[in-house]
């Protein structure tokens, strides 16, 4: 039996903060950004994060966090998935 430890990155959301400006999705590399189709309280269409985007895995280089004018994107973080197997 062994153990597999996946890190990934992971990019976590306010969305009642979100205003579905699309300023964090045009500036992704990865393109791991996208608008809900659903919309939070006020209205808007939040972001959602997917960990593999159109070119790749999210790189946790935290260019969404750093253009966001809502301070919507709360957190960059590295998360650590185990798998086992035989
Ligand atoms: S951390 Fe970088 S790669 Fe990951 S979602 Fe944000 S902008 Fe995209
Ligand atoms: S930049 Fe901020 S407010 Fe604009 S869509 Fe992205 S998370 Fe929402």
């Amino acid at each position: 039996m062994y153990q597999v430890v996946h890190s990934k990155w992971e990019v976590i959301v306010n969305r009642e903060r979100c205003k579905g400006c699309e300023i964090c999705i045009n500036a992704c590399p990865q393109e791991n950004l996208s608008l809900s189709k659903n919309v939070n309280s006020q209205g808007y269409h939040y972001v959602e994060f997917s960990e593999v985007g159109k070119k790749g895995e999210c790189t946790g280089c935290k260019i969404c966090w750093w253009v966001c004018p809502e301070y919507a994107i709360l957190e960059v973080r590295r998360i650590e998935k185990t798998d086992n197997g035989s």
